[in-house]
């Protein structure tokens, strides 16, 4: 498998690990993280970073370089950025799914209670509340997903064959991070139907005239 081209933005990163994002938001980071070793390495130093800050602040060190507060951090800093990379994880080794997904679905992609939402498209919605909600997208291949913007965000991680729009090509492991600026239409690669986890905090609102026949049938209830 090789590795991810496209990651989560650092910020992201950060407010996962210091548990600030949405369920849905911390489940496409986590599932991403089974993917991306880069990733894991960044979000563990952030972990060590946080800790030390932390334990800095515990002691009521003032953040003056000569402290003994400062000189901790400083040692921890070293430690994170030169620790062992972490191990793969090894998850059921055919599974699509990464584990934090499967635990959702109640199992791998046959378990995802798939509705049809347009010809070679199918959604299924997992079972999150909150402001963000989490849908499996399986797209046919060679498929066009109908152009869209948002009213606002939409994280894609791709976990079974891949995608491209104007910004790319996105594989297994890849994250497209869309806001409302883009306006942008996917298209599945032929190899194989492209199965993605998308998070939104807004359905995604069609554009042209056949999106705005088709609108009403993808609002997410
Ligand atoms: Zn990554």
């Amino acid at each position: 498998m090789t590795a991810p081209h496209h990651h989560p933005a650092p910020d992201m990163l950060l407010d996962y690990a210091t548990g600030a994002l949405s369920e849905a938001e911390s489940l496409l980071i986590a599932a991403h993280l089974t993917l991306c070793p880069a990733c894991r390495i960044a979000t563990a130093e952030l972990d060590a970073v946080g800790g030390a800050l932390l334990e800095t602040l515990a002691k009521g060190d003032d953040g003056g370089e000569s402290g003994a507060g400062f000189t901790a951090l400083a040692a921890r800093l070293d430690e994170a950025s030169t620790h062992q990379p972490l191990p793969p994880q090894h998850n059921a080794a055919a599974a699509i799914l990464p584990a934090p997904v499967r635990h959702y679905v109640g199992g791998d992609l046959a378990a995802a209670r798939w509705q049809w939402r347009l010809p070679g498209l199918h959604e299924a919605k997992l079972p999150i509340t909150g402001p963000f909600a989490a849908h499996l997208l399986r797209v046919a291949p060679g498929r066009a997903m109908p152009r869209h913007t948002h009213d606002s965000r939409e994280l894609t991680l791709v976990l079974q064959g891949g995608f491209h729009d104007g910004f790319g090509h996105f594989q297994r492991g890849d994250v497209a991070d869309a806001n409302a600026q883009v306006d942008h239409r996917p298209v599945a690669d032929l190899s194989l139907a492209c199965v993605c986890l998308v998070v939104t905090d807004a359905p995604p609102r069609l554009t042209g005239w056949l999106g705005r026949l088709l609108n009403p049938l993808l609002r997410h209830s």
